[in-house]
């Protein structure tokens, strides 16, 4: 909704609404069926990395369109509003580039990664591990040639389509994270079948002694933590920001079908019950895209704002879950069939409900956060 967001290059934000919006109708029906099928329709993914939509946030000499946390708001909450390709989890591993990677792994990386042309993948979760990570048992030993990574990992957006793959693993420092090809030996993949965010599926990745460089290091040894908790903001306020296009869209969707069907004498937005389930969710979808908003310039700023962005995912989930609950009482039959896209966006919100932050463990942070010094948050 940008009711407060604050792109750069304004310009860059007009025509990036504008165009992704045809992207969108233009190439519905392939997109549908990529989503049907739980395919990651890669073509389309280039296409949107040419026109600077997968690497909003990444230098414009690194292959990026050079833009802030506004511009990469922008792009996810865009690519909710028209169910386009999420390249969140690229965007994440573009900024742990930006931040951590030496000069040969950005060179390496960085372009293809910003222009669609790379698939990234993020390998976190075990079947074992997932809010805490702690319990993480992939390893990683140091031996006279380099490291032997070990484990399994679970539910890998695009670990089976990517080339490249970010990994945490125990070492005897701590937490390390390495960039490993999916082509080298020992690493095998096997794609799973989400419920929602179809288009880029998910994966079991496996880890049988992976060898690797120490080039292959994605920071020092020991210092996974640092790495992981260093874009925790930003995927939370791209989750926030695909989830209020997720909203939008369902609203708006609903409204018009809503107003050109008849029932009894009128239509059915002149009830003034469906009235006011509209002005409920729009409320909710507008406070959290200023929240979201708020959060966005914060980060651009350069100002901590982990509580702002949690916040900001939260409500982000309550809202879309709400809206898209309740819009099919403005919809009916209409809505529960596949044509329409209701269901899957129902589908897609439980995703981002768990994954990269799930609503529990954001609760806690912000409880967390109140407990420890009410009075400084206003209380
Ligand atoms: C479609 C999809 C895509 C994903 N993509 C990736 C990916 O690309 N890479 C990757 O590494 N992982 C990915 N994940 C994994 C995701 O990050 C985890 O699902 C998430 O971390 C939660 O872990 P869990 O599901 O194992 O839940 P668990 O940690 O087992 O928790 C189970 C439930 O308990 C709740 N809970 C946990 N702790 C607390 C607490 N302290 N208080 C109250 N409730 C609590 C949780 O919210 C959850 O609902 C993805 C998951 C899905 C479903």
């Amino acid at each position: 909704m940008y009711v407060e967001l604050h792109p750069a290059n304004p310009e860059w934000a007009a025509v990036t609404i504008r165009d992704m919006a045809a992207f969108g109708i233009e190439h519905r029906s392939e997109l549908d069926s990529a989503s049907r099928d739980a395919r990651f329709p890669r073509d389309l993914y280039v296409e949107m990395g040419r026109r600077g939509w997968v690497g909003p946030m990444t230098p414009i000499a690194d292959g990026g369109s050079g833009g802030g946390v506004a511009e990469y708001c922008l792009v996810e909450e865009e690519v909710g509003r028209h169910r386009l390709i999420s390249p969140q989890i690229s965007i994440q591993g573009q900024c742990w580039l930006l931040a951590w990677g030496s000069p040969e792994q950005r060179q390496r990386y960085l372009p293809g990664i910003a222009t669609g042309e790379c698939i990234f993948s993020e390998s976190i979760s075990e079947p074992g591990v997932g809010s805490s990570l702690k319990l993480m048992r992939a390893t990683a030993t140091r031996d006279a040639d380099g490291w032997v990574i070990n484990g399994h990992k679970c539910h890998v957006n695009l670990g089976h389509q990517c080339d490249v793959t970010l990994v945490y693993a125990m070492t005897d420092a701590g937490l390390t994270a390495f960039l490993v090809d999916r082509t080298t030996h020992g690493l095998s993949t096997r794609q799973t079948d989400p419920i929602g965010l179809r288009m880029i599926p998910t994966a079991d990745v496996m880890f049988d002694n992976v060898r690797v460089p120490d080039t292959a290091l994605l920071g020092e040894p020991g210092m996974g933590m640092q790495t992981f908790l260093s874009t925790f903001n930003l995927s939370r306020l791209g989750n926030a920001s695909e989830l209020i296009g997720w909203g939008r869209r369902a609203l708006a969707e609903a409204i018009a079908y809503a107003a050109e069907r008849r029932v009894g004498d009128g239509m059915v937005t002149d009830f003034q019950g469906i009235q006011w389930t509209v002005a409920n969710l729009y409320a909710e979808l507008y406070a959290a895209s200023l929240v979201r908003d708020h959060a966005a310039t914060l980060s651009d700023q350069g100002t901590e704002h982990s509580l702002e962005t949690t916040l900001a995912k939260m409500l982000a989930v309550n809202a879309a879950e709400h809206t898209i609950n309740e819009v099919f009482a403005l919809v009916g039959a209409h809505g529960l069939y596949r044509e329409q896209d209701f269901g899957d966006m129902l589908q897609d919100i439980k995703v981002l409900r768990v994954a990269g932050g799930s609503l529990e463990v954001l609760r806690n942070y912000i409880a967390r956060r109140i407990l420890r010094h009410p009075e400084a948050l206003g209380l």
